[in-house]
């Protein structure tokens, strides 16, 4: 006892008396923390410090609020967006045959390109003002899921302009004079966008760019001025075969001293007129037989004057930041998006067709080994859902959470992957053979491309989901380096002594709570709302609180080696992934009124998230180079083991039910679907199947109880047996009609396209043109 109070009192006086503490405690510390956190380099500070902390930093730092995530508003249509989707959109979807546009034109029809513009598609982020639509986050996604259901290529091509590029980067940093010159011919489509970052040899490393612009005098317009001599090569560039401006970022340099004492500037982002002198726009690339346009730039000595930089002179060499800042909008806008409608399409259409297909004398829906697959589309399509509406919300509230929407572009395209292959699974060779009947194929060959643009998805998960969130969303680690980065180094000391307290208390009381919590399963932990989802609020808090000392730890041993141990530190940031996709299905839930019939989604959502949380844990854990610093934490975070278990098999036989009939729960899962009208429709044919397929049960019931009955013979094909029931009179006329017409309907829903000896020969690309 005594021992244990000496210990309490000097442990008292280290820490309380300044002088001691500094110079026995943080002065250690802090030769420590910067010899095993090397400093941050330019871009990689500007890439730490760009954007929001939001939901993500509740959710890091073990202690969520959940009345906030409460509070967020949801994120809703207005009227005026709401009439665009009714009308223009409605009547976009209709002019559009993407069997057609890919197979067959491998460009949209010129007047589908001339409504895109007139319309003000491409105009959706530019501000009334200039002639553009001012359109909520909400609303620019909604728009451009509803089109990716019916068209992938029509949904790239509007996403694009409304995405990172010239549109965006005008408004946020642009000068006076650019916006009023650019942005109103951008809003009515006379100039078509494209942004060039990526190039042969700087792709996921783009702050590596090798394209140059060296200040120098040059002639303008007969004018002798001072401007930029450029030199680009940039491949993959999202409508560069149209454009009539480049976005083009490049790395600046002024060896003369011409505009200012600073010789290596940076990167730098300047708009250029496709048609002005030197600028190349090359040859159109193919990806994944897409018929969106893509392809190359290129530039030998092309002289700009220095008023093209966006935001002028002043904003040479901020280019890197101007990006970062601005990528929010395409990780958690255009991407979710994507993701969002295949699940919508995959749900709506495999539901459908798990019913309609027959084996074995019954729909192959209702074989386990099936439902296994499509509950996990119908699951991931709610959690999608959630995901994109709550992220799309973040940005509507004027915020720009850039690990939030790495979250977000990460899982959603990962899920969207998934239940692709789950669609395909369950369509087997109908969603193989390609035709016009065929609503998925072009579905899943555009997944890679959402997986790779915008931070491919292998770096996305290891280096920007934890490794921006833990220095982003812990209370301390940000400032303790900015105060570890100070030339002033007293001055520094004096800053990281302050927070070395704070972040002491932190670290304690994140031990004892994780250990509080595994020790009494999270049972004490605060949940907002009573009923079926408290228990998850529980859960998701405790496993808040295991992260928050799991990173802290990890930081605190491996320092910058961190950084390099990609494979663990992205199952912390697993966890935290997990945590935020069960935020917003929670959220959703309540946001739109708590319906019963959801439960079951959201059931498996939540067991799923917990499970994938304990999975991660479980691997951090096995592979902490420091054994006993991994054994004690697997201790304080699970002290009786990880018990999450995936979502049992009832509530997977629940979500097949509600996706294989017709009604509310169907269309509300679904609401993004494009079913086109009437039965030459590849949708419209397999969902007017469908539903006749489900409306004559009742009928089907007679034939069945004849059968049965010995009035009827079984195992003949079903026309037969209609036309003998009705002799029978087991069925009415008009009954028999309804059975006939319904099997018309099921036998061409399950039928693939076939083409005439020679037809896809004479269509074939010859190799000339494909060079
Ligand atoms: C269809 C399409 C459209 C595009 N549109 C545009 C556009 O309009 N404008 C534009 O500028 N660019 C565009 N891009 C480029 C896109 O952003 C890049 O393809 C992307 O950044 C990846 O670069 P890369 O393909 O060269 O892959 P690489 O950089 O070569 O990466 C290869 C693999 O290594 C992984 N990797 C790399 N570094 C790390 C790391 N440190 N840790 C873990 N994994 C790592 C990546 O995740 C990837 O899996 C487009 C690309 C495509 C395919």
């Amino acid at each position: 006892m005594l021992i244990l109070l000496i210990l309490i009192v000097t442990l008292a006086i280290i820490f309380g008396v300044a002088d001691i503490r500094r110079n026995l405690i943080t002065k250690p510390v802090f030769a420590m923390f910067k010899r095993i956190l090397p400093p941050l380099s330019d871009t990689e500070r500007e890439a730490m410090e760009a954007g929001d902390v939001w939901w993500d930093g509740d959710l890091f730092q073990g202690k969520p609020d959940w009345q906030k995530l409460h509070s967020f508003p949801k994120a809703e249509l207005n009227t005026d967006e709401q009439a665009f989707m009714d009308n223009q959109v409605e009547t976009l979807l209709k002019m559009l045959d993407d069997y057609k546009i890919v197979q067959e034109q491998r460009d949209l029809p010129a007047e589908v390109w001339d409504f895109l513009k007139r319309e003000g598609f491409f105009a959706m982020i530019i501000p009334k003002s200039y002639g553009g639509r001012e359109f909520s986050a909400i609303a620019n996604s909604t728009i451009v899921s509803r089109i990716a259901t019916r068209s992938l290529t029509a949904a790239v091509t509007v996403m694009v302009p409304n995405s990172l590029g010239p549109g965006e980067l005008l408004m946020h940093y642009g000068t006076q004079q650019q916006k009023d010159f650019w942005l109103p011919a951008l809003a009515n489509g006379t100039d078509v966008p494209c942004f060039a970052l990526t190039g042969p040899e700087a792709g996921s490393d783009a702050g590596g760019i090798p394209d140059t612009g060296v200040v120098c005098k040059g002639e303008f317009e007969g004018k002798e001025v001072v401007g930029i001599r450029l030199n680009w090569d940039k491949r993959y560039i999202t409508l560069a075969p149209v454009a009539t401006v480049l976005g083009l970022a490049f790395k600046l340099y002024d060896p003369d001293n011409l505009i200012g004492n600073k010789e290596d500037l940076g990167i730098t982002c300047a708009l250029i007129p496709t048609s002005h002198k030197g600028v190349e726009i090359g040859d159109r690339h193919f990806p994944m037989n897409m018929a969106f346009m893509n392809g190359t730039t290129y530039g030998k000595d092309v002289f700009i004057p220095l008023e093209w930089i966006i935001g002028g002179p002043d904003y040479a060499g901020r280019g890197w930041r101007m990006l970062v800042e601005c990528l929010s909008a395409g990780r958690g806008i255009s991407l979710p998006a994507l993701a969002t409608a295949t699940g919508h399409l995959a749900a709506r259409m495999t539901g459908a067709y798990g019913y309609v297909r027959q084996q074995f004398g019954l729909s192959i829906g209702k074989f386990e080994g099936v439902q296994e697959s499509l509950a996990r589309i119908g699951g991931f399509t709610y959690s999608l859902e959630a995901m994109r509406v709550m992220t799309a919300g973040a940005i509507d509230m004027n915020l720009s959470p850039s690990v939030v929407t790495a979250i977000a572009k990460y899982h959603m395209t990962e899920m969207s992957r998934t239940l692709m292959n789950d669609a395909f699974d369950i369509h087997a060779g109908r969603a193989i053979q390609i035709g016009p009947k065929n609503y998925l194929a072009h579905g899943y060959m555009g997944i890679p491309i959402s997986i790779t643009v915008e931070g491919a998805n292998i770096l996305t998960r290891n280096l920007m989901i934890f490794g921006q969130g833990a220095t982003r969303c812990h209370p301390y680690v940000l400032a303790e380096l900015e105060a570890a980065a100070n030339p002033d180094a007293e001055q520094g000391l004096k800053q990281f002594d302050n927070l070395l307290l704070k972040h002491v208390g932190f670290a304690i009381g994140n031990t004892f709570g994780a250990l509080w919590q595994g020790l009494t399963a999270g049972a004490f932990n605060t949940a907002p709302v009573s009923g079926e989802t408290a228990k998850y609020y529980r859960q998701l808090s405790r496993m808040s609180r295991g992260l928050a000392l799991s990173a802290d730890f990890s930081m605190l041993i491996l320092g910058g080696e961190l950084k390099r141990r990609e494979m663990l530190s992205a199952r912390l940031g697993d966890v935290l992934s997990q945590l935020y996709i069960a935020s917003a299905v929670l959220k959703f839930y309540e946001d739109n009124g708590r319906q019963q019939c959801d439960l079951p989604f959201v059931h498996y959502s939540l067991q799923r998230a917990l499970f994938e949380i304990g999975r991660a844990f479980d691997g951090f854990f096995a592979n902490f180079p420091n054994r006993f610093v991994a054994g004690v934490l697997r201790i304080l975070v699970f002290p009786f083991g990880i018990g999450y278990k995936m979502p049992d098999d009832e509530t997977a036989i629940q979500i097949c039910e509600a996706m294989s009939k017709p009604g509310v729960v169907r269309d509300r899962l679904t609401h993004l679907c494009y079913i086109g009208e009437g039965e030459d429709d590849a949708t419209g044919l397999m969902e007017s199947a469908f539903v006749a397929m489900y409306e004559a049960q009742p009928v089907m019931k007679k034939i069945y109880q004849a059968q049965r009955d010995g009035k009827l013979p079984r195992k003949q094909p079903l026309e037969q047996t209609i036309e003998q029931a009705l002799l029978a009179e087991v069925i009415s006329d008009t009954e028999s009609k309804q059975l006939l017409k319904m099997n018309a309907l099921r036998f061409s829903a399950i039928s693939v396209d076939s083409f005439k000896a020679g037809e896809l020969e004479s269509r074939a690309l010859t190799s000339a043109d494909a060079v």
